[in-house]
């Protein structure tokens, strides 16, 4: 945090840790449509900043009336993603640790629900003293001090704010107001800047940039009090000079200030992209922020390396939201680390698992690699494990995680251990060979809501095993999110046919990796490793599968 408001004082980014005293805001709204890569530009801000020498965090506000993503479906919010307190939050937070570097914890992800339930508990509690409760200002004040808090606690200098949802929406109200008093209350420009982020839509045969749209999101969120510093246009492509002097001049901002945000071939050029137009220098003076030391080294590194492959391999992803791909963006961020590390382009095949219920396992011929990422629920199972015996028996590298880990160990006990009804009893509670079985804390736990074993456990690895190999450590930490596990009962007749565990939890209760003797890779592990996966620290199975389907497809006969 910083001390003066006033001139620059301050002349190297390594003097800025003295002086640090008070936080600084950036806040991000979106404007026009949702789905406009907010969270990105987030996110790539926060690198750009970081990259400067500066102490970054990010919050990001959800305006619905969940307490938590936890319970919500990936068929409209995309992946519930895992921090390692347990969090079940929006899946933006994950690109703010992948591009921070950083672990966040849940307080980082504000809900409507969240702020509302502490309201009322404090309402029920008697704390308002017999006071009016209402929006403003109880709402308000409590989200201004969750942001505050989190911004203080996480000993930073800077705090980013994405506001979720659109300038506009009802839901969104409350959320503006506060960060409006919010800047009003953290003095102003020099300690709160608004980035808004809009589309600049490209109309009729001459490809018209239209820029209509951002001046009434702009108009919007002028109406509530909010003044927007800078401007981030989406478009197809970069904005005309003549279209960024429109942008300024009817929506007041410097013309330094509308910064062009084209589609781009990977979200890791992003920043770049900012930084080239002069975004970090811009928010650093407006901030009153003297830190012109640029360190990109690592993060370039790791964009040349994916943008310079060596070899190819095509990845087989068996899913049930096969066509919504945000339902597995953590596990395509990983591929991507790995592609970086490997140095080579990683093909994604999406194979939706009801269609290799009805149509078998030709659907993945050709591929050098599958992954089943985890899930919940009965349908789409018998698809997936149609793909863990094609890959088991025709020895193709193989990545199971949770559900994928469950089900690879379901397809072992039914056609190598000859268990025909094997089952979890997630989906068969019936079953006589009950492999994958409910954790025994779970039996008694009605509500759905943050109840399953989430979050970072510490697990042991057996010496000289793959997963020892991959990782090169003995002990490690990684994330979770289940309520099933491997049934102890039958741990010896699954290492007495090949299949080894070769992870367990630190009592040694929980079964966490599994290993298939004889099989160049066919890796299963209960925790999810793509929720810890970063540039420059790709999650080690990933990595060690593209390894192997690397070396699978140099291997293959070629036709
Ligand atoms: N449904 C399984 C369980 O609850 C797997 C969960 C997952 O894949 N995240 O244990």
């Amino acid at each position: 945090m910083f001390k003066t408001f006033h001139p620059i004082t301050i002349k190297s980014s390594t003097l800025i840790s003295i002086a640090r005293e008070t936080m600084k805001y950036v806040i991000v709204t979106g404007g026009v449509l949702s789905g406009l890569g907010k969270g990105i530009t987030c996110s790539s801000i926060g690198r750009l900043l970081r990259a400067r020498g500066l102490k970054v965090t990010a919050i990001k506000i959800d305006p619905y009336l969940n307490c938590d993503a936890g319970t919500m479906n990936p068929y409209q919010h995309g992946e519930v993603y895992v921090l390692d307190d347990g969090g079940e939050v929006d899946l933006d937070l994950g690109n703010y640790e992948r591009f921070l570097d950083t672990n966040l914890s849940s307080d980082h992800n504000i809900t409507t629900g969240k702020v509302y339930k502490k309201v009322i508990e404090q309402e029920r509690r008697g704390d308002y003293l017999g006071k009016t409760v209402q929006i403003i200002p109880h709402i308000t004040n409590e989200i201004k001090e969750n942001i505050v808090r989190v911004g203080k606690e996480s000993k930073v200098d800077i705090t980013l704010v994405e506001l979720g949802g659109t300038v506009g929406d009802i839901e969104s109200m409350p959320f503006l107001e506060a960060v409006r008093q919010l800047h009003m209350e953290s003095g102003g420009t020099e300690n709160c800047v608004f980035i808004h982020t809009t589309l600049v839509p490209v109309m009729g045969v001459v490809g018209e940039q239209k820029t209509k749209p951002t001046q009434h999101s702009v108009k919007e969120l002028r109406s509530i009090g909010i003044r927007p510093d800078a401007i981030v246009a989406r478009g197809e492509l970069p904005l005309e000079y003549d279209i960024k002097r429109k942008i300024s001049l009817f929506c007041n901002v410097p013309l330094e200030a509308v910064f062009s945000a084209p589609d781009a071939k990977s979200i890791y050029v992003v920043p770049g992209i900012l930084e080239d137009q002069g975004l970090t220098n811009y928010l650093l003076k407006r901030l009153n922020i003297y830190a012109p030391v640029i360190n990109m080294r690592k993060w370039n590194k790791f964009v040349k390396n994916l943008e310079n492959p060596k070899q190819s391999v095509e990845i087989a992803v068996v899913g049930k939201y096969t066509h919504l791909h945000d339902s597995y963006i953590s596990h395509l961020e990983a591929l991507k680390h790995a592609s970086s590390e490997s140095k080579t382009t990683v093909e994604i095949r999406w194979v939706e698992a009801g269609d290799l219920e009805e149509k078998g396992a030709r659907l993945l011929t050709g591929v050098d690699g599958i992954i089943i990422p985890g899930g919940f629920g009965d349908r789409g199972t018998e698809g997936k494990m149609v793909a863990a015996r094609y890959a088991r028996t025709n020895k193709i590298p193989f990545l199971g995680i949770c559900l994928g880990f469950q089900l690879a160990i379901i397809e072992f006990a039914r056609n190598v251990l000859k268990f025909e009804d094997a089952n979890s009893s997630e989906f068969n509670p019936k079953t006589k060979h009950p492999v994958i079985d409910l954790l025994p804390e779970q039996k008694d736990i009605k509500d759905m809501g943050a109840t399953m074993r989430l979050g970072t456990n510490k697990i042991k690895l057996e010496k000289d095993s793959q997963i020892n190999e991959l990782y090169k450590r003995m002990t490690i930490g990684e994330r979770h999110r289940h309520r099933y596990e491997v049934n102890l009962d039958f741990i010896d007749r699954f290492e007495a046919k090949g299949l080894k565990f070769t992870g367990r939890s630190m009592d040694g209760r929980r079964m966490e990796v599994a290993e298939l003797d004889g099989h160049p890779y066919y890796m299963l592990t209960q925790f999810h490793p793509e929720f810890k996966s970063r540039p420059g620290k790709a999650s080690r199975t990933h990595l060690g599968l593209v390894l192997a389907a690397g070396k699978y497809k140099r291997k293959k006969p070629k036709k």
